[in-house]
């Protein structure tokens, strides 16, 4: 663990749920380390927010994207180098505003990629205005009368998608959630995980979560039985929020399809740079 601490300041508030999601990347990291990953082999992609601020905070290597589209710069490190492990550290707002095409089209074609979600349901960096995912009447900075609008289900829109492993942790259950992690990543496909992360500065979740958060104990294998444990919670009502694997399904993946047909299996980045630069 000594080995994946950094020099950077840590920015976020105090109580932020990014703090706990950030220990349970680290004990995730620690046991891919431990089961065999190289350090090197693991590459991490964030977008810009509070959320992307994890990569600062964990010695492996990683890459800063534009807002909006560290899915489709990680998508591009993947097929570069199947060999590598990579993982996206997104927000809400930049997933599914800016983002949201980028989304569905990786979980479409399967990529072999895993897409972490912090998901405070606004965006923070810029002080709490309203995202894709902010409940109705929720007021902020944009939505001083509150939100009008509903809220997207994620998902059930990451399995309309065909997303082929789909799972929700919650920051404050950092073992639980390390466990997703891991299972996460070594899924074989196109991973979601959406974790809920408490903002306390300007969406303060915590006791509401606490009070309805539940694990489920099975992995399911059956759309019916998944999009019944995805619509307990719509974002907008009370009611039980249930957390673990929703749905996991292999199938075939799109760097397996795109590189099928080479010597090695691999994209050569060489020649790729020489015709692009
Ligand atoms: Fe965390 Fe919210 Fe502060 Fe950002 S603004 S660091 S999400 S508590």
């Amino acid at each position: 663990m000594k080995e994946l601490e950094t020099n950077c300041v840590n920015t976020w508030c105090p109580g932020c749920g990014n703090f706990g999601i950030l220990m349970a990347l680290k004990k995730t990291v620690e046991e891919l380390i431990n089961n065999g990953t190289p350090r090197e082999k693991i590459v991490l992609v964030s977008d810009i927010g509070c959320n992307s601020k994890i990569v600062d905070y964990i010695n492996v290597n990683s890459f800063y994207s534009l807002h909006g589209r560290p899915i489709a710069t990680a998508e591009g490190i993947k097929m570069a180098n199947p060999e590598l492990k990579v993982i996206v550290f997104t927000g809400d707002g930049g997933t599914f505003n800016e983002g949201a095409s980028h989304f569905i089209h990786a979980a479409r074609r399967n990529a072999d990629i895993s897409v972490f979600l912090h998901n405070n349901r606004l965006f923070a960096l810029t002080t709490g205005q309203f995202t894709a995912v902010s409940p109705k009447g929720l007021k902020g900075k944009s939505t001083p009368e509150g939100n009008v609008e509903e809220p997207f289900n994620l998902p059930e829109l990451a399995m309309t998608a065909k997303a082929s492993f789909i799972a929700r942790g919650y920051s404050a259950k950092a073992d639980h959630l390390k466990s997703l992690m891991v299972e996460a990543i070594n899924h074989k496909g196109f991973s979601f995980l959406e974790i809920l992360q408490p903002c306390p500065s300007f969406f303060n979740t915590i006791n509401d979560y606490n009070e309805r958060t539940y694990e489920i104990t099975n992995n399911a294998d059956s759309k019916d039985k998944a999009l019944e444990l995805i619509s307990e919670w719509n974002y907008n009502g009370e009611g039980k929020i249930p957390l673990g694997v929703f749905y996991k399904k292999d199938r075939y993946n799109y760097e397996e399809a795109i590189n099928k047909d080479t010597d090695d299996n691999k994209v050569d980045i060489n020649k790729c740079l020489e015709i692009h630069l």
